[in-house]
């Protein structure tokens, strides 16, 4: 039997429908570093939205599912684009911009950007690249910046006979009707792209996720989850992950449903403004790495501020040292973590504590990764080509599948979608390349990245629990553990330290700590004290470069 319900396309145009008119009157707040931010209501952001659609339909021409750019800071020109872009049937693409220029010129290349739209401070960086992306016909420039790189490129480009014209976004937008119903909207199949993004490569080549409305729609709903997310109309969200990190984990677009208030930061990423942000918007929930936290932590240190508004937070994109959580506990902040990954849009985990548990009984739960929402399944692959039980204990690799998980990446050979055997197993699910166990109620922890476990004598050694062991001592500030060569044991763990300010604790003294704490056999017996912990674009622990140090004779290590 047929079902008699309507079928409504679930598009990223209704999203953008809702939010600018039943929650017109929250805000788009962007940091610009002076003595006011920028405040935009939702209608505001919507009917600008809706500008940018026209502009880009009519003065630049962008048809069918044509790749729109943006190389932009977490800001409201953002936020306009998430939804224009995929609204009017276009692709938007993300860009990073920490990445290296030549896997930008690469990824660009890939997804065959027509149109890039930038902040007018990240010229110096795109206009070099522009020779190199000959797909881009139109680059629209958004807030002030120095034209003068890009005049040279647009000249070199035009010399070349593959000439690049230059918009400026608020003269672009200007005049165009800003009422919803004043832009021909198409009605999108809720399966078609409407937003790719490239994995930040820590672990290999950048890959394409190509992010249907369907699965931006349904995973939206579950951002907003008490079990997820949970934030609704009295909420402000500061959002830090930049938008180009897996949608901002989908805060842009969750919040369009709920009228959740967003604090952008722009380009105002540092620690000090951070702080300033907070102190003076009062955001009642934020979303960062854990770099970030870390950095704010040894910034309110120095300068003690009120983050006391702010009472949850949500923590992701690499392991949370408890260290980490319970300096925050005692700021009244509570950081919740979360794990995900491009490829699963990125929300596939979350660790809220079952009901009933004091905080002591709780704190084990708050450590983990946390347990899976309705639309995530997971399964623990053995190393026997069996599944492992969930009991807490047996480890393997974990694999996922739901209607926001990937299924495969854009753009192999003729364009069609590829699905790499490493990546996505027989039967479709999506091998996530983490190592780990889920408990007999659902909570997974995780021990490592695959890449990243440390291989001694036939056992394993979780580098992520050696640093979080590390990370508990109070004269490290950073700690990163990596395999490498050992002659005895195949591999063996090498520990670089970052120690705080006018630290002093010595190495006996940290192995020592450390052999309180964990399996004897698994303490290192290299180690190195750093200036810093080398950080990919994202802000993670970036252990190619440590391995890459290490083999090259970079680091002054100490064998004890
Ligand atoms: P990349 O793989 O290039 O770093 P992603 O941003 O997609 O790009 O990273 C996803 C990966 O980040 C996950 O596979 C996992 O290894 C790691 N990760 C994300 N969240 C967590 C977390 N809470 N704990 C541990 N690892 C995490």
């Amino acid at each position: 039997m047929l079902s008699t319900m309507q079928d409504v396309p679930l598009t990223v145009t209704r999203i953008l429908h809702h939010g600018m008119t039943i929650h017109g009157t929250s805000q788009v707040i962007t940091w610009t570093g002076g003595s006011e931010p920028q405040r935009r209501s939702f209608a505001e952001v919507g009917g600008r939205a809706t500008q940018l659609a026209g502009a880009l339909r009519d003065a630049l021409g962008v048809t069918g599912d044509e790749r729109v750019a943006t190389l932009l800071w977490n800001n409201s020109e953002h936020v306009e684009a998430y939804f224009a872009i995929p609204a009017m049937g276009a692709v938007l693409h993300t860009l990073n911009l920490r990445l290296p220029p030549e896997q930008l010129v690469w990824i660009v290349n890939h997804a065959a950007d027509r149109v890039v739209i930038v902040n007018g401070s990240l010229l110096p960086l795109l206009a070099p690249l522009l020779p190199h992306l000959p797909t881009v016909e139109h680059v629209v420039v958004a807030g002030p910046g120095d034209r003068t790189a890009l005049d040279e490129a647009v000249a070199a480009r035009t010399a070349a006979g593959v000439p690049v014209q230059v918009h400026a976004y608020e003269e672009l937008i200007a005049g165009r009707p800003t009422a919803f119903d004043a832009f021909d909207w198409p009605e999108l199949d809720e399966r078609s792209a409407a937003a790719m993004c490239y994995t930040s490569g820590t672990t290999g080549d950048p890959k394409g996720v190509a992010f249907s409305h369907r699965s931006i729609y349904l995973h939206s709903m579950q951002v907003n989850m008490a079990e997820s997310m949970g934030l609704t109309d009295q909420d402000t969200t500061l959002i830090v992950v930049p938008q180009f990190h897996v949608n901002a984990w989908g805060l842009p677009h969750a919040t369009f449903m709920t009228g959740v208030s967003m604090l952008m930061p722009d380009r105002f990423l540092q620690p000090g403004p951070l702080a300033e942000m907070i102190e003076r918007e009062r955001p009642t929930h934020a979303a960062a790495v854990p770099t970030i936290w870390q950095g704010l932590l040894a910034e309110i240190a120095d300068r003690p501020r009120d983050l006391t508004s702010m009472a949850r937070v949500t923590i992701g994109g690499s392991a949370c040292p408890p260290a980490l959580m319970e300096a925050y506990d005692k700021l009244g902040v509570r950081l919740c973590q979360a794990w995900g990954m491009t490829e699963t849009s990125p929300l596939g985990t979350m660790s809220h504590p079952p009901a009933g548990l004091t905080a002591e009984e709780a704190w084990p739960y708050r450590v983990t990764q946390g347990r899976f929402p309705a639309g995530v399944e997971a399964r623990v692959a053995g190393p026997d080509g069996g599944f492992q039980p969930w009991d807490g204990e047996s480890a393997g690799e974990l694999e996922v599948r739901g209607p926001w998980v990937a299924g495969a990446y854009y753009g192999g050979a003729g364009d069609e979608p590829f699905r790499p055997a490493d990546k996505f197993s027989e039967d479709g699910w999506l091998r996530t390349g983490d190592v780990g166990v889920i408990s007999p109620d659902g909570y997974l922890t995780l021990t490592d990245r695959a890449k990243d476990v440390i291989k001694s004598g036939g056992e394993w050694i979780s580098s992520v629990e050696l640093e979080n062991a590390l990370m508990a001592h109070p004269d490290v500030a950073e700690a990163a553990v990596v395999a490498v060569p050992d002659e005895r044991w195949g591999e063996r763990p090498l520990a670089t330290v970052v120690l705080r300010e006018g630290a002093s604790a010595g190495y006996a003294e940290l192995k020592e700590f450390l052999a309180g704490k964990i399996a004897k056999w698994q303490v290192p017996e290299r180690w190195s004290v750093v200036a810093a912990v080398p950080k990919t674009s994202v802000g993670k622990f970036d252990k190619k470069v440590i391995r890459k140090q290490y083999a090259d004779g970079e680091l002054d290590v100490t064998r004890l």
